[in-house]
Protein backbone atom coordinates (compact mmCIF):
# COMPACT_ATOMS: atom_id res chain seq x y z
CA UNK A 1 0.00 0.00 0.00
CA UNK A 2 1.37 3.43 -1.02
CA UNK A 3 0.09 6.42 0.39
CA UNK A 4 1.11 9.37 -1.41
CA UNK A 5 0.53 13.02 0.69
CA UNK A 6 1.18 16.68 -0.22
CA UNK A 7 1.39 19.54 2.08
CA UNK A 8 -1.96 21.83 2.13
CA UNK A 9 0.15 24.62 3.90
CA UNK A 10 0.79 26.84 0.30
CA UNK A 11 -3.37 26.27 -0.12
CA UNK A 12 -4.09 27.18 3.50
CA UNK A 13 -2.05 30.14 3.13
CA UNK A 14 -3.46 31.08 0.15
CA UNK A 15 -6.89 31.08 1.00
CA UNK A 16 -5.97 32.65 4.17
CA UNK A 17 -4.31 35.71 1.90
CA UNK A 18 -6.80 35.63 0.39
CA UNK A 19 -9.92 35.61 3.22
CA UNK A 20 -7.86 38.57 4.83
CA UNK A 21 -7.78 40.70 1.26
CA UNK A 22 -11.61 39.97 0.84
CA UNK A 23 -12.12 41.00 4.34
CA UNK A 24 -10.30 44.30 4.14
CA UNK A 25 -11.23 44.85 0.76
CA UNK A 26 -14.98 44.48 2.29
CA UNK A 27 -14.37 46.92 5.19
CA UNK A 28 -12.33 49.67 2.86
CA UNK A 29 -15.36 49.75 0.47
CA UNK A 30 -18.03 49.33 3.50
CA UNK A 31 -15.99 52.50 4.93
CA UNK A 32 -16.42 54.14 1.75
CA UNK A 33 -20.06 53.42 0.86
CA UNK A 34 -20.82 55.14 4.93
CA UNK A 35 -18.85 58.12 4.41
CA UNK A 36 -19.77 58.42 0.89
CA UNK A 37 -23.36 57.99 1.63
CA UNK A 38 -23.31 60.38 4.51
CA UNK A 39 -21.92 62.62 2.40
CA UNK A 40 -24.42 62.39 -0.28
CA UNK A 41 -27.44 62.47 2.51
CA UNK A 42 -25.60 65.65 3.92
CA UNK A 43 -25.35 67.44 0.87
CA UNK A 44 -29.08 66.61 0.19
CA UNK A 45 -30.46 66.96 3.29
CA UNK A 46 -28.46 70.23 4.26
CA UNK A 47 -30.87 72.58 2.45
CA UNK A 48 -34.07 71.13 3.88
CA UNK A 49 -32.59 70.88 7.36
CA UNK A 50 -31.77 75.07 6.64
CA UNK A 51 -35.58 75.24 5.52
CA UNK A 52 -36.91 73.95 8.22
CA UNK A 53 -34.64 76.30 10.43
CA UNK A 54 -35.35 79.26 8.92
CA UNK A 55 -39.54 78.41 9.05
CA UNK A 56 -39.34 77.61 12.44
CA UNK A 57 -37.44 80.68 13.03
CA UNK A 58 -40.21 82.86 11.27
CA UNK A 59 -42.63 81.69 12.69
CA UNK A 60 -41.28 81.77 16.21
CA UNK A 61 -40.75 85.34 15.74
CA UNK A 62 -44.09 86.30 14.65
CA UNK A 63 -45.88 88.34 17.07
CA UNK A 64 -49.29 89.93 16.51
CA UNK A 65 -49.05 91.66 13.39
CA UNK A 66 -45.24 91.82 13.92
CA UNK A 67 -43.40 88.55 11.30
CA UNK A 68 -39.58 89.02 11.72
CA UNK A 69 -36.63 87.39 9.97
CA UNK A 70 -38.07 87.41 6.25
CA UNK A 71 -34.76 88.45 5.21
CA UNK A 72 -33.39 85.64 5.90
CA UNK A 73 -32.72 83.04 2.45
CA UNK A 74 -31.60 79.71 2.42
CA UNK A 75 -27.93 78.95 0.71
CA UNK A 76 -27.98 77.90 -2.56
CA UNK A 77 -26.54 74.26 -3.34
CA UNK A 78 -24.85 73.93 -6.30
CA UNK A 79 -26.09 72.54 -9.61
CA UNK A 80 -29.68 72.73 -11.05
CA UNK A 81 -31.80 69.52 -9.45
CA UNK A 82 -35.16 69.35 -7.90
CA UNK A 83 -33.29 70.64 -4.68
CA UNK A 84 -32.01 73.83 -5.98
CA UNK A 85 -35.82 74.22 -6.98
CA UNK A 86 -36.76 73.54 -3.67
CA UNK A 87 -34.70 76.30 -2.28
CA UNK A 88 -35.07 78.58 -4.81
CA UNK A 89 -38.91 78.38 -4.69
CA UNK A 90 -38.79 79.08 -1.17
CA UNK A 91 -36.20 81.89 -1.09
CA UNK A 92 -38.51 83.85 -3.98
CA UNK A 93 -41.78 83.06 -1.31
CA UNK A 94 -39.27 85.13 1.41
CA UNK A 95 -39.18 87.44 -0.66
CA UNK A 96 -42.54 88.03 -2.19
CA UNK A 97 -43.39 87.92 1.94
CA UNK A 98 -40.84 90.37 2.84
CA UNK A 99 -42.18 92.93 0.45
CA UNK A 100 -45.78 92.54 1.62
CA UNK A 101 -44.46 93.19 5.35
CA UNK A 102 -42.72 96.45 4.16
CA UNK A 103 -45.68 97.67 1.93
CA UNK A 104 -47.91 97.01 5.01
CA UNK A 105 -45.41 98.83 7.28
CA UNK A 106 -44.99 101.55 4.90
CA UNK A 107 -48.84 101.73 4.32
CA UNK A 108 -49.39 101.81 7.94
CA UNK A 109 -47.19 105.00 8.48
CA UNK A 110 -48.00 106.50 5.87
CA UNK A 111 -51.42 106.39 6.78
CA UNK A 112 -50.70 107.50 10.52
CA UNK A 113 -49.21 110.21 9.67
CA UNK A 114 -51.64 111.10 6.49
CA UNK A 115 -54.51 111.00 9.14
CA UNK A 116 -52.53 113.33 11.99
CA UNK A 117 -51.81 116.06 9.67
CA UNK A 118 -55.24 117.34 9.15
CA UNK A 119 -56.18 116.24 12.71
CA UNK A 120 -53.48 118.56 13.68
CA UNK A 121 -54.49 121.80 11.90
CA UNK A 122 -58.52 120.96 12.93
CA UNK A 123 -56.85 120.90 16.55
CA UNK A 124 -55.12 123.69 16.24
CA UNK A 125 -57.30 125.66 15.11
CA UNK A 126 -60.16 125.09 17.30
CA UNK A 127 -58.05 125.67 20.45
CA UNK A 128 -57.12 128.53 19.27
CA UNK A 129 -60.66 129.37 18.24
CA UNK A 130 -61.74 128.89 22.01
CA UNK A 131 -59.38 130.83 23.68
CA UNK A 132 -59.63 133.90 21.48
CA UNK A 133 -63.32 133.54 20.19
CA UNK A 134 -64.15 136.80 21.75
CA UNK A 135 -61.35 139.12 21.02
CA UNK A 136 -61.22 137.83 16.90
CA UNK A 137 -62.77 139.47 14.36
CA UNK A 138 -65.53 137.56 12.51
CA UNK A 139 -63.72 137.65 9.30
CA UNK A 140 -60.47 135.57 11.50
CA UNK A 141 -63.00 133.26 12.85
CA UNK A 142 -64.74 132.70 9.38
CA UNK A 143 -61.52 131.83 7.70
CA UNK A 144 -60.08 129.31 10.99
CA UNK A 145 -63.55 127.46 10.52
CA UNK A 146 -63.50 127.47 7.09
CA UNK A 147 -59.76 125.40 7.21
CA UNK A 148 -60.97 123.32 10.16
CA UNK A 149 -63.83 122.30 7.94
CA UNK A 150 -61.86 121.62 4.73
CA UNK A 151 -59.12 119.49 6.94
CA UNK A 152 -62.53 117.50 8.77
CA UNK A 153 -63.68 116.55 4.72
CA UNK A 154 -59.72 115.70 4.34
CA UNK A 155 -60.28 113.44 6.75
CA UNK A 156 -63.23 112.19 5.81
CA UNK A 157 -61.91 111.19 2.50
CA UNK A 158 -59.02 109.83 4.07
CA UNK A 159 -61.12 107.47 6.43
CA UNK A 160 -63.39 106.60 3.52
CA UNK A 161 -60.76 105.49 1.14
CA UNK A 162 -58.96 103.54 3.61
CA UNK A 163 -61.99 101.75 4.46
CA UNK A 164 -62.90 101.24 1.20
CA UNK A 165 -58.55 99.90 0.47
CA UNK A 166 -59.17 97.62 3.66
CA UNK A 167 -62.53 95.96 2.05
CA UNK A 168 -61.38 95.83 -1.47
CA UNK A 169 -57.87 94.13 -0.20
CA UNK A 170 -59.78 91.71 2.07
CA UNK A 171 -62.17 90.92 -0.53
CA UNK A 172 -59.68 90.15 -3.36
CA UNK A 173 -57.79 87.94 -0.81
CA UNK A 174 -60.65 85.78 -1.05
CA UNK A 175 -60.90 82.47 -3.38
CA UNK A 176 -62.91 83.70 -5.89
CA UNK A 177 -65.27 80.81 -5.56
CA UNK A 178 -65.73 82.12 -2.05
CA UNK A 179 -65.78 85.97 -3.32
CA UNK A 180 -68.79 84.87 -5.96
CA UNK A 181 -70.53 83.52 -3.23
CA UNK A 182 -70.33 85.83 -0.73
CA UNK A 183 -72.20 88.35 -2.84
CA UNK A 184 -70.80 90.56 -0.26
CA UNK A 185 -70.02 94.59 -0.73
CA UNK A 186 -66.74 96.66 -1.62
CA UNK A 187 -68.70 100.03 -0.31
CA UNK A 188 -71.54 98.27 1.54
CA UNK A 189 -73.55 97.65 -1.29
CA UNK A 190 -74.55 94.57 -2.89
CA UNK A 191 -71.71 93.10 -5.50
CA UNK A 192 -72.89 91.15 -8.37
CA UNK A 193 -70.26 89.99 -11.00
CA UNK A 194 -72.99 90.25 -13.96
CA UNK A 195 -73.48 91.21 -17.12
CA UNK A 196 -72.90 94.89 -17.74
CA UNK A 197 -74.37 97.28 -20.45
CA UNK A 198 -70.82 99.82 -20.15
CA UNK A 199 -72.13 102.20 -22.53
CA UNK A 200 -75.27 102.89 -21.04
CA UNK A 201 -73.45 103.36 -17.38
CA UNK A 202 -70.98 105.47 -18.63
CA UNK A 203 -74.00 108.06 -19.92
CA UNK A 204 -75.23 107.61 -16.67
CA UNK A 205 -72.55 108.60 -14.87
CA UNK A 206 -71.52 111.18 -17.07
CA UNK A 207 -74.90 113.20 -16.35
CA UNK A 208 -74.86 112.83 -12.94
CA UNK A 209 -71.73 115.08 -12.96
CA UNK A 210 -73.37 117.46 -15.60
CA UNK A 211 -75.94 118.18 -13.21
CA UNK A 212 -73.12 118.39 -10.09
CA UNK A 213 -71.15 120.90 -12.48
CA UNK A 214 -74.02 123.03 -13.75
CA UNK A 215 -75.42 123.15 -9.66
CA UNK A 216 -72.07 124.31 -8.44
CA UNK A 217 -71.68 126.70 -11.25
CA UNK A 218 -68.70 125.24 -12.83
CA UNK A 219 -67.48 126.47 -16.09
CA UNK A 220 -65.89 123.19 -17.10
CA UNK A 221 -66.98 121.54 -20.20
CA UNK A 222 -67.91 117.64 -19.89
CA UNK A 223 -67.93 115.91 -23.45
CA UNK A 224 -68.79 112.62 -24.51
CA UNK A 225 -67.07 111.52 -27.54
CA UNK A 226 -67.59 108.46 -29.41
CA UNK A 227 -69.54 105.91 -26.88
CA UNK A 228 -70.02 102.25 -28.88
CA UNK A 229 -71.88 99.79 -27.31
CA UNK A 230 -70.42 97.03 -25.68
CA UNK A 231 -70.89 94.53 -22.71
CA UNK A 232 -68.69 93.81 -20.29
CA UNK A 233 -68.64 91.62 -16.57
CA UNK A 234 -68.45 92.83 -13.28
CA UNK A 235 -70.43 94.27 -10.45
CA UNK A 236 -72.08 97.70 -11.42
CA UNK A 237 -70.98 99.70 -8.02
CA UNK A 238 -67.14 98.84 -8.31
CA UNK A 239 -66.78 99.88 -12.10
CA UNK A 240 -68.91 102.98 -11.13
CA UNK A 241 -66.54 104.49 -8.08
CA UNK A 242 -63.54 103.35 -10.09
CA UNK A 243 -65.07 105.13 -13.33
CA UNK A 244 -65.87 108.41 -10.67
CA UNK A 245 -62.81 109.01 -9.14
CA UNK A 246 -61.06 109.05 -12.73
CA UNK A 247 -63.78 111.64 -13.57
CA UNK A 248 -63.17 113.31 -10.71
CA UNK A 249 -59.94 113.65 -10.59
CA UNK A 250 -60.15 114.95 -14.68
CA UNK A 251 -62.59 117.18 -12.88
CA UNK A 252 -60.71 118.33 -10.11
CA UNK A 253 -57.19 118.63 -11.84
CA UNK A 254 -58.06 120.65 -14.98
CA UNK A 255 -61.04 123.20 -13.50
CA UNK A 256 -58.35 126.13 -13.44
CA UNK A 257 -56.77 124.41 -16.06
CA UNK A 258 -56.97 127.18 -18.70
CA UNK A 259 -57.21 131.22 -18.04
CA UNK A 260 -59.02 131.47 -21.56
CA UNK A 261 -61.85 129.40 -21.04
CA UNK A 262 -62.67 126.54 -18.40
CA UNK A 263 -61.59 122.98 -18.74
CA UNK A 264 -62.45 120.50 -21.00
CA UNK A 265 -63.00 116.88 -19.65
CA UNK A 266 -64.01 114.13 -22.82
CA UNK A 267 -65.18 110.88 -22.14
CA UNK A 268 -64.94 108.09 -24.85
CA UNK A 269 -65.74 104.19 -25.18
CA UNK A 270 -64.47 101.83 -27.82
CA UNK A 271 -64.23 98.27 -28.28
CA UNK A 272 -60.39 97.56 -29.41
CA UNK A 273 -59.74 94.03 -29.86
CA UNK A 274 -61.58 91.63 -27.09
CA UNK A 275 -61.45 94.48 -25.16
CA UNK A 276 -63.96 97.29 -24.08
CA UNK A 277 -61.50 101.08 -23.39
CA UNK A 278 -63.16 103.85 -21.81
CA UNK A 279 -60.68 106.97 -21.98
CA UNK A 280 -61.24 110.04 -19.85
CA UNK A 281 -58.85 112.62 -21.35
CA UNK A 282 -58.66 116.16 -19.60
CA UNK A 283 -56.75 119.47 -20.93
CA UNK A 284 -55.51 119.70 -16.90
CA UNK A 285 -52.65 120.54 -15.05
CA UNK A 286 -50.99 117.08 -16.24
CA UNK A 287 -48.63 115.12 -14.60
CA UNK A 288 -44.27 115.01 -14.72
CA UNK A 289 -42.72 111.90 -16.23
CA UNK A 290 -41.15 111.51 -13.33
CA UNK A 291 -44.58 111.28 -11.16
CA UNK A 292 -46.05 109.02 -13.85
CA UNK A 293 -44.91 105.90 -12.88
CA UNK A 294 -46.08 106.94 -9.22
CA UNK A 295 -49.72 107.70 -9.20
CA UNK A 296 -51.13 104.55 -8.68
CA UNK A 297 -49.24 104.06 -5.35
CA UNK A 298 -51.36 104.65 -2.09
CA UNK A 299 -50.66 108.10 -0.75
CA UNK A 300 -48.66 109.15 -4.18
CA UNK A 301 -49.98 113.04 -4.31
CA UNK A 302 -47.60 114.81 -7.02
CA UNK A 303 -46.32 118.14 -6.14
CA UNK A 304 -47.83 120.33 -8.59
CA UNK A 305 -51.52 118.15 -7.74
CA UNK A 306 -50.77 119.52 -3.99
CA UNK A 307 -52.86 122.86 -4.34
CA UNK A 308 -55.69 120.44 -4.77
CA UNK A 309 -57.97 118.67 -2.30
CA UNK A 310 -56.90 114.69 -2.58
CA UNK A 311 -55.76 112.19 -0.55
CA UNK A 312 -53.49 110.23 -2.47
CA UNK A 313 -55.51 107.06 -3.10
CA UNK A 314 -58.66 107.36 -5.47
CA UNK A 315 -56.05 105.60 -7.93
CA UNK A 316 -54.77 102.94 -5.46
CA UNK A 317 -58.48 102.32 -5.54
CA UNK A 318 -59.45 102.84 -8.64
CA UNK A 319 -56.77 100.02 -10.04
CA UNK A 320 -57.42 97.58 -7.39
CA UNK A 321 -61.51 97.06 -8.54
CA UNK A 322 -60.44 97.28 -12.54
CA UNK A 323 -57.74 94.52 -11.76
CA UNK A 324 -60.53 92.61 -10.23
CA UNK A 325 -62.65 92.83 -12.76
CA UNK A 326 -59.63 91.43 -14.95
CA UNK A 327 -58.71 95.04 -16.35
CA UNK A 328 -56.42 97.48 -16.41
CA UNK A 329 -56.02 101.30 -16.52
CA UNK A 330 -53.17 103.06 -17.71
CA UNK A 331 -52.18 107.05 -17.62
CA UNK A 332 -50.52 109.11 -20.53
CA UNK A 333 -50.03 112.92 -19.44
CA UNK A 334 -47.74 115.77 -21.16
CA UNK A 335 -47.14 118.32 -18.38
CA UNK A 336 -49.27 121.78 -18.58
CA UNK A 337 -51.48 120.11 -21.69
CA UNK A 338 -53.59 117.35 -19.97
CA UNK A 339 -53.76 113.99 -18.88
CA UNK A 340 -55.69 110.38 -20.42
CA UNK A 341 -56.69 107.73 -18.45
CA UNK A 342 -57.82 104.66 -20.31
CA UNK A 343 -59.72 101.70 -18.49
CA UNK A 344 -59.37 98.76 -20.08
CA UNK A 345 -61.50 95.93 -19.32
CA UNK A 346 -62.10 91.96 -21.25
CA UNK A 347 -65.48 91.92 -23.35
CA UNK A 348 -68.14 89.60 -21.55
CA UNK A 349 -68.57 86.66 -24.52
P1 LIG B 1 -55.77 112.43 -5.19
O1 LIG B 1 -56.41 112.92 -6.44
O2 LIG B 1 -56.69 112.33 -4.04
O3 LIG B 1 -54.51 113.18 -4.87
P2 LIG B 1 -55.35 109.97 -6.65
O4 LIG B 1 -54.85 108.65 -6.16
O5 LIG B 1 -56.69 110.00 -7.27
O6 LIG B 1 -55.26 110.94 -5.41
O7 LIG B 1 -54.29 110.53 -7.67
C1 LIG B 1 -52.91 110.45 -7.36
C2 LIG B 1 -52.16 111.59 -8.02
O8 LIG B 1 -52.16 111.41 -9.43
C3 LIG B 1 -52.79 112.95 -7.81
O9 LIG B 1 -52.39 113.52 -6.59
C4 LIG B 1 -52.23 113.73 -8.99
O10 LIG B 1 -50.91 114.12 -8.73
C5 LIG B 1 -52.19 112.67 -10.07
N1 LIG B 1 -53.40 112.71 -10.95
C6 LIG B 1 -54.40 111.83 -10.98
N2 LIG B 1 -55.30 112.14 -11.93
C7 LIG B 1 -54.81 113.24 -12.55
C8 LIG B 1 -55.28 114.07 -13.64
N3 LIG B 1 -56.40 113.80 -14.29
N4 LIG B 1 -54.50 115.13 -14.00
C9 LIG B 1 -53.36 115.40 -13.36
N5 LIG B 1 -52.87 114.68 -12.32
C10 LIG B 1 -53.60 113.61 -11.93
Amino acid sequence: MLVVAKSMDDVDDTFFLLRTLLFIAGLVILLGALVGGWAIATRVLHPLTEIVLTARTIAANARGTRIAGLSRRVRRPPGHDEMTQVVDTFNEMLAALEKVASAQRRFVADASHELRAPLTTIQGNLSFLLRHVDELPTEERRTMLTDAHEETLQLAGLVEGLLLLARTDASAEMPIAVREKADKTVAGHAQQESLLELDHAVLHLVRQLSRRLSVEGSRLKLEVGRIEPVRVRGDEESLRRAMLILLDNAIKYSSTADEAGAGRVKVSLEQVGKEAVLQIRDNGIGIDAADLPHIFERFYRADRARSRLGTGLGLSIAQTLVERLGGAITAESTPGQGSIFSVWLPLAK
